[in-house]
């Protein structure tokens, strides 16, 4: 576990956009020793507690703006994830044990605390990790409170595990953004370790539900930048009738380290971030659909 629990860069989780170089309020100082109920998720009771969203496993989280959804937002990233990605940036994430206990309690009055600046600037909550799907009945009384706060809400979810959010849940859920991590079957399997199906499923709940998505796709040279691939992600994302954004992230190296902390393998040491003109191709895929990308 990193004791630097406050991300000092706007790149502590998932792949994600370059944040603002002028955070309105970043507070200092955010570690999750500071709220009740932080400890170590090593105890089978506590564990029980995660499962029944009283506790949840927290890797870390931080004051952002213009990342993670519009606005100035607390992305709270929770630990554990399905998805065994070779680009993951923050491999710690994957495992829940890694995380540390925070009663859920605790979170929601630290989200309560920022509504003002919420308020002042279209933000508000979002649940990243990991995967948040992998503590379900935390992101369900989160997005719970925060609407009931008049707080806006998103998730940042790959939908691997997308049958463990209820459709309760998507009533509470302004917004979506949808790591679609590659579209040809064989590769998404190939990135992730696992398979693209749920992820067409969730997709298609979120747009059924009313739920605007952004999608987000990284893009690997080597690996997910054939144009093939690229399509089809850009046609999974041209059929989600409320997906209004696209945002194609370019690869870079800046997870390595952490994969070698933990003496994880890590595939990907020699592969270089795409080019502009890489990047550029790949953005004019997803216009060609009709879709607006970043
Ligand atoms: S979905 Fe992939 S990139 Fe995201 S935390 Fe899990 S393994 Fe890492």
């Amino acid at each position: 576990m990193t004791t630097n629990l406050v991300g000092t860069d706007g790149v502590t989780g998932e792949y994600r956009p370059a944040p603002s170089k002028t955070p309105t309020s970043r507070p200092q100082g955010l570690g999750l020793g500071d709220i009740a109920g932080a400890g170590q998720l090593e105890r089978p009771d506590k564990l029980q507690q995660v499962r029944s969203g009283e506790i949840a496993s927290v890797h870390s989280w931080e004051l952002v703006t213009a990342v993670d959804g519009p606005g100035t937002r607390l992305t709270v990233f929770l630990s554990g994830c399905p998805l065994r990605c070779l680009y993951c940036h923050n491999p710690d994430t994957m495992e829940m044990r890694r995380g540390e206990t925070v009663e859920t309690a605790s979170l929601v009055k630290r989200m309560l605390r920022y509504r003002r600046i919420f308020q002042r600037s279209g933000g508000g909550l979002t649940i990243s990790g990991g995967e948040p799907l992998m503590q379900p009945q935390v992101v369900d009384r989160l997005l719970r409170e925060a609407k009931q706060a008049g707080i806006h809400t998103a998730i940042d979810t790959s939908g691997n595990v997308g049958h463990r959010c209820t459709d309760e849940m998507l009533q509470n859920l302004d917004l979506c953004l949808l790591d679609i991590k590659s579209g040809s079957e064989e590769t998404y399997e190939k990135v992730t370790g696992s398979n693209l199906a749920p992820t067409i499923t969730f997709a298609r709940r979120l747009a059924e539900a009313g739920v605007e998505v952004w999608v987000r796709f990284v893009l690997v040279p080597g690996l997910t930048d054939a144009d093939e691939n690229i399509e089809k992600v850009a046609d999974l994302a041209a059929t989600v009738g409320t997906c209004t954004r696209v945002e194609v992230l370019p690869f870079h190296q800046m997870g390595q380290d952490k994969w070698e902390e933990l003496g994880l393998e890590y595939q990907l040491a020699d592969v270089n971030p795409p080019t502009k003109e890489g990047v550029e191709r790949a953005r004019e895929i997803f216009r060609s659909r009709g879709l607006t990308v970043f």
